[in-house]
């Protein structure tokens, strides 16, 4: 089971072109199953003598693999999907190859630093400072969690927790993951109302922490989402993170999903003020080319974070471990984890690879192709676009279809596999949603979702 035998050579040349042509071929959209059917039709897999790396790699290939949506699919419009480039995910097989630990500079050393190159292209984009740095966690759910845990921490230090507890302010538009982190964290979640689209804006945020009055000691932070996944809106950033820079309130940003348009020149400016972020998140596994579970999670001040213990984990085993050098931190004074896999790396092997440009000129690529889909959809009679494009998300009501319409609509095109798209709720109302990440979706496959809504 150790030793690479006759046998494990033979695996190795299945394994190897299972993965080579997932990787080199187009994959099919693939499609979701019942526990049920797929105890029926896998059997049981886990047994006392084992059913052979043959067999196991049949029983994925057939059954389970074809139950599992691919993400990257040119045709995948649901939710946030993803699209790896191709040196991201050959660099994940070397990853995978190489049992190595991200947890501590000092076993991670090589891993970390290149990681931190990767990071340290995200905080130049943002316009954060030297004293930046941070770590990739497993999503965008983690990271927000950690900011949050950060933010508190800075707190608990400089006065006692308050008697009604700590709190945290955010929009109506923030992802749910601030909710669930709040919870987690038993802070209250304080929202403020947003404008017309719900954008948390600089006015409104003043306006609701004068509301608060003395309560205002319990904020701990102000999280503002750069990019809402419902719906591609970025909170006003710079009259939010002012505010919080006169008030001393640390600000989080939540980018996991329109962070990757701080390298499209034509939206750059739609993020001002993000510089002024404290904290901020960045999921390259939605829309920058990185395989799962990638999440930069990146602070202002790095050093600061770490030497505050907010994620400290003590024991006397860990204790020499601890490297608090600028450029050295580990991984786990910055998030709660320990051990790691060095999840940046397929990130940084891509970047490195191809360069920063390929990255800007493939963003922009998205957001045209997004235009162009929102004139495809103002020329259609029967459509009409909810509202303008911020990013990369397209929301558009089918005039005359009543909520289940959209759920046998998007059934319906799975079944076909024509594609994969998830309506959502706009204001109360039911719309279509189309949510671009992929260079490789052309205009042929959004007319070709439009053409079944006729
Ligand atoms: C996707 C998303 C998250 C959660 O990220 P995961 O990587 O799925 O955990 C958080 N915030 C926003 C704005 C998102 O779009």
């Amino acid at each position: 089971m150790h030793e690479f035998t006759e046998e494990t050579a033979a695996l190795a040349r299945a394994i190897e072109a299972y993965a080579h042509a997932r990787i080199a071929e187009p994959q099919p959209l693939d499609r979701t199953m019942s526990a049920a059917e797929l105890t029926k039709l896998a059997g049981e897999t886990i047994t006392p003598g084992g059913i052979g790396g043959h067999e196991a790699l049949r029983i994925w290939a057939e059954i389970l693999a074809p139950a599992t949506i691919s993400t990257d699919h040119p045709a995948n419009l649901a939710f946030v999907p993803a699209a790896p480039t191709k040196a991201a995910v050959l660099f994940d097989l070397v990853v995978g190859a190489s049992s190595t630990i991200g947890a501590a500079w000092i076993d991670g050393a090589g891993g970390i630093w290149a990681e931190n190159q990767a990071l340290r292209w995200i905080a130049d984009l943002a316009g954060l400072p030297d004293t930046a740095g941070g770590t990739f966690v497993s999503g965008g759910s983690a990271g927000n969690l950690a900011g949050l845990v950060a933010a508190r921490t800075r707190s608990a230090a400089a006065r006692p927790r308050p008697p009604d507890g700590w709190a945290v302010v955010t929009s109506v538009g923030a992802h749910a993951s601030i909710e669930a982190a709040a919870r987690l964290l038993d802070v209250e979640l304080i929202t403020v109302p947003g404008d017309a689209l719900g954008r948390l804006r600089g006015d409104a945020l003043r306006a609701r922490l004068a509301e608060l009055g003395p309560d205002v000691d319990r904020v701990v932070a102000v999280v503002a989402t750069a990019g809402t996944t419902n719906a591609g809106l970025v909170d006003d950033l710079e009259g939010v993170g002012a505010l919080c820079r006169e008030r001393g309130l640390w600000f989080h940003v939540d980018a996991a999903y329109g962070g990757a348009a701080l390298a499209a020149p034509s939206v750059r400016d739609r993020f001002r003020g993000i510089e002024l972020a404290d904290s901020l998140i960045v999921d390259p596994h939605k829309w920058l080319f990185a395989p799962y579970d990638c999440c930069a999670l990146v602070y202002r001040d790095a050093l600061a974070v770490a030497r505050s213990g907010a994620f400290k984990q003590e024991a006397s085993y860990l204790d020499s471990a601890a490297e608090l050098e600028r450029d050295e931190i580990g991984p786990w004074d910055l998030a709660y984890h320990l051990s790691r896999r060095i999840r940046g790396l397929p990130f940084w092997f891509s970047l490195a690879t191809y360069g920063t440009d390929a990255y800007r000129d493939a963003v922009e690529t998205v957001l045209e192709l997004t235009r162009r889909a929102a004139d495809e959809v103002r020329s259609r009679p029967e459509l009409e676009l909810v509202l303008e494009p911020e990013l990369s998300v397209l929301l558009f009501r089918r005039r005359g279809w009543e909520p289940q319409d959209f759920e046998s609509w998007w059934r319906r095109l799975l079944d076909e596999q024509v594609a994969f798209v998830q309506p959502t709720t706009w204001l109360g109302e039911k719309v279509a949603r189309l949510c671009f990440v992929n260079p490789r979706t052309t205009l042929d496959h959004v007319r070709g979702i439009l053409d079944t809504m006729r």
